[in-house]
Protein backbone atom coordinates (compact mmCIF):
# COMPACT_ATOMS: atom_id res chain seq x y z
CA UNK A 1 0.00 0.00 0.00
CA UNK A 2 1.28 3.31 -0.44
CA UNK A 3 2.01 5.99 2.31
CA UNK A 4 -0.95 7.74 3.22
CA UNK A 5 -1.38 11.00 2.23
CA UNK A 6 -3.89 13.22 4.38
CA UNK A 7 -6.37 15.88 3.17
CA UNK A 8 -4.06 18.48 5.95
CA UNK A 9 -1.76 18.42 8.00
CA UNK A 10 0.38 20.41 10.35
CA UNK A 11 3.91 21.06 9.86
CA UNK A 12 6.47 21.12 13.21
CA UNK A 13 10.21 22.01 12.92
CA UNK A 14 12.92 21.76 15.56
CA UNK A 15 12.31 25.78 16.76
CA UNK A 16 8.93 24.55 17.15
CA UNK A 17 9.75 21.83 19.32
CA UNK A 18 12.10 24.08 21.00
CA UNK A 19 9.75 26.66 22.24
CA UNK A 20 7.82 24.01 23.56
CA UNK A 21 10.41 22.26 25.47
CA UNK A 22 11.38 25.69 27.11
CA UNK A 23 8.19 26.80 28.63
CA UNK A 24 8.32 22.95 30.23
CA UNK A 25 10.95 23.62 31.45
CA UNK A 26 9.56 27.12 32.67
CA UNK A 27 7.11 28.63 36.42
CA UNK A 28 4.25 28.89 33.82
CA UNK A 29 2.14 26.15 32.00
CA UNK A 30 -0.79 28.15 31.52
CA UNK A 31 -1.42 31.81 32.17
CA UNK A 32 2.35 32.92 32.00
CA UNK A 33 3.97 35.33 29.65
CA UNK A 34 3.87 32.80 26.43
CA UNK A 35 0.16 33.73 25.81
CA UNK A 36 0.61 37.63 25.57
CA UNK A 37 3.88 37.04 23.38
CA UNK A 38 1.34 35.13 21.22
CA UNK A 39 -1.13 36.90 21.23
CA UNK A 40 1.09 40.69 20.53
CA UNK A 41 2.54 38.45 17.26
CA UNK A 42 -0.96 37.71 15.82
CA UNK A 43 -2.58 41.45 16.52
CA UNK A 44 0.67 42.82 14.87
CA UNK A 45 0.47 40.73 12.06
CA UNK A 46 -3.26 41.36 11.57
CA UNK A 47 -2.71 45.72 12.23
CA UNK A 48 -5.25 44.95 14.68
CA UNK A 49 -5.81 46.31 18.70
CA UNK A 50 -6.42 43.20 20.72
CA UNK A 51 -6.27 39.63 20.27
CA UNK A 52 -7.33 37.20 22.30
CA UNK A 53 -6.28 33.23 22.56
CA UNK A 54 -8.52 30.56 23.50
CA UNK A 55 -8.75 26.80 23.92
CA UNK A 56 -10.51 26.49 19.97
CA UNK A 57 -12.33 28.31 17.82
CA UNK A 58 -15.20 27.12 18.43
CA UNK A 59 -15.24 28.47 22.16
CA UNK A 60 -13.69 32.05 20.31
CA UNK A 61 -17.12 31.67 18.36
CA UNK A 62 -19.59 31.11 21.49
CA UNK A 63 -17.16 33.96 23.44
CA UNK A 64 -17.78 35.93 20.34
CA UNK A 65 -21.45 35.52 20.31
CA UNK A 66 -21.54 36.24 24.60
CA UNK A 67 -19.75 39.42 24.46
CA UNK A 68 -22.15 40.71 21.75
CA UNK A 69 -25.17 39.46 24.17
CA UNK A 70 -26.40 37.07 21.80
CA UNK A 71 -29.34 35.60 23.38
CA UNK A 72 -32.52 33.35 23.36
CA UNK A 73 -35.17 35.96 21.29
CA UNK A 74 -32.28 37.05 19.02
CA UNK A 75 -30.83 35.02 15.22
CA UNK A 76 -27.68 34.54 14.10
CA UNK A 77 -27.11 34.01 10.49
CA UNK A 78 -24.43 32.39 8.65
CA UNK A 79 -23.28 30.13 5.91
CA UNK A 80 -23.95 26.81 5.52
CA UNK A 81 -21.18 25.93 3.93
CA UNK A 82 -19.19 25.76 7.36
CA UNK A 83 -18.19 23.34 10.00
CA UNK A 84 -20.74 22.99 12.49
CA UNK A 85 -19.30 25.49 15.26
CA UNK A 86 -20.17 28.63 12.46
CA UNK A 87 -23.89 27.33 13.94
CA UNK A 88 -23.87 25.76 17.26
CA UNK A 89 -22.54 29.54 18.73
CA UNK A 90 -25.53 30.61 18.35
CA UNK A 91 -27.31 27.63 19.56
CA UNK A 92 -24.87 28.23 22.63
CA UNK A 93 -26.57 31.02 23.76
CA UNK A 94 -29.94 29.82 23.15
CA UNK A 95 -30.48 31.98 19.99
CA UNK A 96 -32.30 31.28 16.47
CA UNK A 97 -29.60 30.42 13.29
CA UNK A 98 -30.34 31.19 9.49
CA UNK A 99 -28.37 30.09 6.82
CA UNK A 100 -27.62 32.40 3.76
CA UNK A 101 -26.70 30.70 0.56
CA UNK A 102 -23.15 30.57 -0.97
CA UNK A 103 -21.75 31.72 -3.98
CA UNK A 104 -21.36 29.13 -6.46
CA UNK A 105 -18.50 30.88 -7.80
CA UNK A 106 -16.26 31.24 -4.42
CA UNK A 107 -18.57 28.67 -2.17
CA UNK A 108 -18.65 32.16 0.53
CA UNK A 109 -21.61 33.54 1.24
CA UNK A 110 -23.26 35.28 -0.83
CA UNK A 111 -23.93 38.97 -0.24
CA UNK A 112 -26.63 39.75 -2.75
CA UNK A 113 -28.91 36.37 -1.47
CA UNK A 114 -28.42 38.55 2.45
CA UNK A 115 -29.24 42.07 1.01
CA UNK A 116 -32.53 39.93 -0.48
CA UNK A 117 -32.78 37.65 2.50
CA UNK A 118 -32.75 40.45 4.49
CA UNK A 119 -35.22 42.70 2.94
CA UNK A 120 -37.38 39.92 3.10
CA UNK A 121 -37.44 39.84 6.51
CA UNK A 122 -37.95 43.29 7.26
CA UNK A 123 -40.88 43.75 4.90
CA UNK A 124 -42.63 40.90 6.43
CA UNK A 125 -41.96 41.96 9.70
CA UNK A 126 -39.98 39.12 10.52
CA UNK A 127 -37.08 39.01 13.09
CA UNK A 128 -33.20 40.38 11.14
CA UNK A 129 -30.49 38.66 12.69
CA UNK A 130 -28.35 40.44 15.41
CA UNK A 131 -24.96 39.09 14.22
CA UNK A 132 -24.21 37.58 10.87
CA UNK A 133 -21.18 35.16 10.78
CA UNK A 134 -19.09 35.30 7.18
CA UNK A 135 -17.18 31.98 6.88
CA UNK A 136 -13.71 32.64 4.94
CA UNK A 137 -14.06 29.75 3.67
CA UNK A 138 -10.84 27.86 2.18
CA UNK A 139 -9.24 30.74 2.62
CA UNK A 140 -11.34 33.02 0.59
CA UNK A 141 -12.70 35.83 1.70
CA UNK A 142 -16.67 37.31 1.80
CA UNK A 143 -17.28 40.26 -0.30
CA UNK A 144 -16.59 42.42 3.46
CA UNK A 145 -17.27 45.68 2.35
CA UNK A 146 -20.87 45.12 0.93
CA UNK A 147 -21.70 42.95 4.07
CA UNK A 148 -20.39 46.13 6.54
CA UNK A 149 -23.01 48.53 4.33
CA UNK A 150 -25.70 45.93 5.01
CA UNK A 151 -24.81 45.99 8.74
CA UNK A 152 -25.09 49.70 9.26
CA UNK A 153 -28.47 49.76 7.28
CA UNK A 154 -29.92 46.75 9.38
CA UNK A 155 -27.82 46.78 12.55
CA UNK A 156 -26.48 43.37 13.00
CA UNK A 157 -22.70 43.14 14.21
CA UNK A 158 -20.12 40.72 11.94
CA UNK A 159 -18.02 37.87 13.26
CA UNK A 160 -15.85 36.58 10.78
CA UNK A 161 -15.35 32.92 10.90
CA UNK A 162 -11.50 32.82 9.72
CA UNK A 163 -10.63 29.44 11.16
CA UNK A 164 -9.18 28.88 7.58
CA UNK A 165 -7.99 32.08 7.10
CA UNK A 166 -5.16 33.14 8.83
CA UNK A 167 -2.30 34.47 6.70
CA UNK A 168 -4.53 35.69 4.17
CA UNK A 169 -6.07 38.93 2.91
CA UNK A 170 -8.75 40.85 1.69
CA UNK A 171 -8.52 43.73 -0.25
CA UNK A 172 -4.77 43.93 0.53
CA UNK A 173 -5.08 43.94 4.30
CA UNK A 174 -4.83 41.06 6.39
CA UNK A 175 -7.91 39.00 7.73
CA UNK A 176 -8.07 39.40 11.41
CA UNK A 177 -7.76 43.51 11.11
CA UNK A 178 -11.58 43.57 11.34
CA UNK A 179 -11.19 46.48 9.48
CA UNK A 180 -15.01 45.15 8.16
CA UNK A 181 -15.94 43.55 11.19
CA UNK A 182 -16.68 43.78 15.52
CA UNK A 183 -14.52 40.62 16.01
CA UNK A 184 -12.59 37.70 13.78
CA UNK A 185 -11.59 34.27 14.97
CA UNK A 186 -8.96 32.23 13.98
CA UNK A 187 -8.59 28.07 14.42
CA UNK A 188 -5.54 26.34 15.11
CA UNK A 189 -6.34 23.11 15.06
CA UNK A 190 -3.73 21.04 13.51
CA UNK A 191 -5.31 21.14 9.82
CA UNK A 192 -5.79 24.81 9.56
CA UNK A 193 -2.96 27.33 8.42
CA UNK A 194 -0.94 27.15 12.14
CA UNK A 195 -1.48 25.36 14.79
CA UNK A 196 -1.47 24.96 18.56
CA UNK A 197 -2.45 21.30 18.79
CA UNK A 198 -5.86 22.83 19.91
CA UNK A 199 -6.33 26.85 20.07
CA UNK A 200 -8.26 29.53 19.17
CA UNK A 201 -7.69 33.26 18.40
CA UNK A 202 -10.32 36.20 18.90
CA UNK A 203 -9.19 39.62 17.13
CA UNK A 204 -10.81 43.22 17.90
CA UNK A 205 -10.29 46.52 17.77
CA UNK A 206 -12.94 47.07 20.40
CA UNK A 207 -11.23 47.65 23.72
CA UNK A 208 -15.14 47.19 25.52
CA UNK A 209 -15.12 43.80 23.79
CA UNK A 210 -11.23 43.17 24.60
CA UNK A 211 -12.37 43.71 28.16
CA UNK A 212 -15.23 41.68 28.16
CA UNK A 213 -13.49 38.54 26.02
CA UNK A 214 -10.49 38.63 28.92
CA UNK A 215 -13.34 38.07 31.62
CA UNK A 216 -15.35 35.55 29.83
CA UNK A 217 -12.26 33.39 28.70
CA UNK A 218 -11.85 33.25 32.70
CA UNK A 219 -14.96 32.75 34.51
CA UNK A 220 -16.01 36.24 34.31
CA UNK A 221 -13.21 37.39 36.57
CA UNK A 222 -11.46 40.54 37.08
CA UNK A 223 -8.40 41.21 38.78
CA UNK A 224 -8.49 44.97 37.46
CA UNK A 225 -9.85 47.79 39.99
CA UNK A 226 -10.66 49.90 37.48
CA UNK A 227 -13.59 47.13 36.35
CA UNK A 228 -14.56 46.18 40.23
CA UNK A 229 -18.04 47.00 41.54
CA UNK A 230 -16.67 47.45 45.35
CA UNK A 231 -13.29 48.59 46.55
CA UNK A 232 -10.36 45.64 46.75
CA UNK A 233 -10.51 44.23 49.90
CA UNK A 234 -6.51 43.56 49.57
CA UNK A 235 -3.83 41.71 46.98
CA UNK A 236 -6.12 38.37 47.06
CA UNK A 237 -9.37 40.34 46.19
CA UNK A 238 -10.99 39.35 43.01
CA UNK A 239 -14.24 39.26 41.66
CA UNK A 240 -16.91 37.61 38.86
CA UNK A 241 -18.84 40.19 37.36
CA UNK A 242 -20.65 37.63 34.93
CA UNK A 243 -21.24 34.18 34.15
CA UNK A 244 -17.58 33.37 32.53
CA UNK A 245 -15.85 30.17 31.13
CA UNK A 246 -12.74 28.74 31.46
CA UNK A 247 -11.72 28.70 27.59
CA UNK A 248 -7.93 29.27 28.50
CA UNK A 249 -5.08 28.46 26.17
CA UNK A 250 -2.02 26.86 28.07
CA UNK A 251 1.58 28.38 27.76
CA UNK A 252 2.72 25.61 25.64
CA UNK A 253 0.53 25.41 22.96
CA UNK A 254 0.74 29.75 23.07
CA UNK A 255 4.92 28.83 22.52
CA UNK A 256 4.17 26.50 19.81
CA UNK A 257 1.69 29.17 18.06
CA UNK A 258 4.17 31.73 18.10
CA UNK A 259 6.78 30.18 16.85
CA UNK A 260 4.32 28.87 14.21
CA UNK A 261 3.68 32.44 13.86
CA UNK A 262 7.07 32.79 12.00
CA UNK A 263 6.33 30.62 9.20
CA UNK A 264 2.89 31.97 8.76
CA UNK A 265 4.04 33.49 5.33
CA UNK A 266 6.19 30.80 4.16
CA UNK A 267 3.08 27.99 4.63
CA UNK A 268 0.63 30.48 2.91
CA UNK A 269 3.30 30.90 -0.13
CA UNK A 270 3.59 27.14 -0.41
CA UNK A 271 0.13 26.46 -0.30
CA UNK A 272 -0.22 28.59 -3.07
CA UNK A 273 2.82 27.19 -4.97
CA UNK A 274 1.27 23.83 -4.92
CA UNK A 275 -2.55 25.01 -5.36
CA UNK A 276 -1.11 26.54 -9.02
CA UNK A 277 0.45 23.37 -9.52
CA UNK A 278 -2.90 21.81 -8.87
CA UNK A 279 -4.40 23.69 -11.46
CA UNK A 280 -1.90 23.04 -13.59
CA UNK A 281 -2.09 19.45 -13.55
CA UNK A 282 -6.20 19.47 -13.11
CA UNK A 283 -6.14 21.63 -16.62
CA UNK A 284 -7.23 18.97 -18.47
CA UNK A 285 -9.46 17.06 -16.35
CA UNK A 286 -12.94 17.27 -16.34
CA UNK A 287 -13.68 19.15 -12.56
CA UNK A 288 -14.14 22.69 -11.13
CA UNK A 289 -11.23 24.06 -10.18
CA UNK A 290 -11.43 26.34 -7.10
CA UNK A 291 -11.91 29.89 -8.22
CA UNK A 292 -9.66 32.61 -6.61
CA UNK A 293 -11.55 36.09 -5.99
CA UNK A 294 -9.23 39.15 -7.04
CA UNK A 295 -10.31 40.69 -3.51
CA UNK A 296 -9.08 38.38 -1.77
CA UNK A 297 -5.50 36.65 -1.08
CA UNK A 298 -6.88 33.12 -0.01
CA UNK A 299 -4.35 31.41 2.78
CA UNK A 300 -5.78 28.55 0.77
CA UNK A 301 -6.70 26.50 3.54
CA UNK A 302 -8.59 24.12 1.10
CA UNK A 303 -8.04 22.98 -2.29
CA UNK A 304 -11.44 21.70 -3.16
CA UNK A 305 -12.75 20.37 -6.64
CA UNK A 306 -16.09 19.52 -7.76
CA UNK A 307 -16.58 16.68 -10.16
CA UNK A 308 -18.89 17.52 -13.29
CA UNK A 309 -21.96 15.32 -12.31
CA UNK A 310 -23.58 14.10 -8.54
CA UNK A 311 -23.20 10.49 -9.18
CA UNK A 312 -19.51 10.80 -9.51
CA UNK A 313 -18.54 11.94 -6.46
CA UNK A 314 -18.61 9.34 -4.48
CA UNK A 315 -17.02 6.60 -6.83
CA UNK A 316 -14.22 9.09 -7.15
CA UNK A 317 -14.10 9.43 -3.27
CA UNK A 318 -13.71 5.79 -3.06
CA UNK A 319 -11.11 5.08 -5.30
CA UNK A 320 -9.25 7.86 -3.80
CA UNK A 321 -9.47 6.66 -0.37
CA UNK A 322 -8.74 2.99 -1.66
CA UNK A 323 -5.04 4.14 -2.95
CA UNK A 324 -4.99 6.06 0.56
CA UNK A 325 -5.55 9.53 -0.03
CA UNK A 326 -7.29 11.05 2.38
CA UNK A 327 -9.80 13.41 0.83
CA UNK A 328 -12.47 14.92 2.06
CA UNK A 329 -15.40 16.84 2.03
CA UNK A 330 -15.93 20.21 3.15
CA UNK A 331 -18.88 20.43 3.75
CA UNK A 332 -22.49 19.20 4.25
CA UNK A 333 -24.58 22.30 4.42
CA UNK A 334 -24.68 22.28 8.12
CA UNK A 335 -28.95 22.63 8.52
CA UNK A 336 -28.98 18.83 6.79
CA UNK A 337 -27.26 17.48 10.19
CA UNK A 338 -29.64 15.78 12.05
CA UNK A 339 -29.85 17.95 14.73
CA UNK A 340 -30.61 21.32 12.78
CA UNK A 341 -33.45 19.22 10.78
CA UNK A 342 -34.96 18.53 14.31
CA UNK A 343 -35.28 22.65 14.87
CA UNK A 344 -36.99 22.27 11.65
CA UNK A 345 -34.72 22.73 8.65
CA UNK A 346 -35.32 21.25 5.31
CA UNK A 347 -33.27 20.41 1.94
CA UNK A 348 -34.23 22.75 -0.78
CA UNK A 349 -32.83 26.07 1.50
CA UNK A 350 -29.42 26.97 0.24
CA UNK A 351 -29.79 25.33 -3.47
CA UNK A 352 -25.82 26.46 -4.28
CA UNK A 353 -24.47 25.13 -1.21
CA UNK A 354 -26.60 21.72 -1.55
CA UNK A 355 -25.54 21.53 -5.00
CA UNK A 356 -21.92 22.35 -4.02
CA UNK A 357 -21.48 19.84 -1.75
CA UNK A 358 -22.95 16.87 -3.90
CA UNK A 359 -19.94 17.33 -6.32
CA UNK A 360 -17.42 18.70 -4.10
CA UNK A 361 -13.99 16.78 -2.91
CA UNK A 362 -10.94 18.40 -1.05
CA UNK A 363 -7.91 17.52 -2.53
CA UNK A 364 -5.14 17.14 -0.06
CA UNK A 365 -3.09 20.59 0.39
CA UNK A 366 -0.62 21.27 2.99
CA UNK A 367 2.56 22.52 3.68
CA UNK A 368 4.71 19.32 3.46
CA UNK A 369 2.88 17.57 0.37
CA UNK A 370 5.78 16.84 -1.98
CA UNK A 371 4.93 17.38 -5.95
CA UNK A 372 5.36 13.36 -6.09
CA UNK A 373 2.43 13.08 -3.39
CA UNK A 374 0.55 15.51 -5.64
CA UNK A 375 1.18 13.72 -8.80
CA UNK A 376 -0.18 10.62 -7.20
CA UNK A 377 -3.11 12.71 -6.25
CA UNK A 378 -3.73 13.61 -10.04
CA UNK A 379 -2.92 10.54 -11.33
CA UNK A 380 -5.63 8.83 -8.67
CA UNK A 381 -8.22 11.22 -9.66
CA UNK A 382 -7.45 10.87 -13.44
CA UNK A 383 -7.99 7.54 -13.04
CA UNK A 384 -11.18 7.39 -11.26
CA UNK A 385 -12.76 9.82 -13.25
CA UNK A 386 -11.94 7.61 -16.93
C1 LIG B 1 -12.15 24.17 12.35
C2 LIG B 1 -13.27 25.13 12.26
C3 LIG B 1 -13.91 25.67 13.39
C4 LIG B 1 -13.65 25.17 14.77
O1 LIG B 1 -12.33 25.19 15.12
P1 LIG B 1 -11.81 24.45 16.44
O2 LIG B 1 -10.55 25.18 16.75
O3 LIG B 1 -11.59 23.03 16.05
O4 LIG B 1 -12.84 24.58 17.49
C5 LIG B 1 -14.86 26.65 13.20
N1 LIG B 1 -15.20 27.06 11.97
C6 LIG B 1 -14.65 26.54 10.87
C7 LIG B 1 -15.07 27.07 9.54
C8 LIG B 1 -13.68 25.54 10.97
O5 LIG B 1 -13.16 25.01 9.86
Amino acid sequence: MPSFIPYGRQSINEADIQAVVEVLKSDFLTQGPAIERFEQAVAQYCGVKYAVAVSNATAALHMACLALELGPNDFLWTAPNTFVASANCGRYCGASVDFVDIDPATYVMDVSALETKLETAKSRGKALPKIVIPVQFAGQCVDMQRLAQLATVYGFSVVEDAAHGIGGQYRQKPIGSCEYSEMTVFSFHPVKIITTAEGGMITTNREDLYQKLLRLRSHGITRDECFMCNPSEGPWYYEQLELGLNYRMTDLQAALGHSQMQRLDDFVAKRHVLAQRYDALLAEVPVIRPQQHPDSYSALHLYPIQVSRPELRKPAFEVLRAANIGVNVHYMPVYLQPYYRDLGFAPGLCPNAEAYYQRAISLPLYYDLTEAEQDRVVETLKAALA
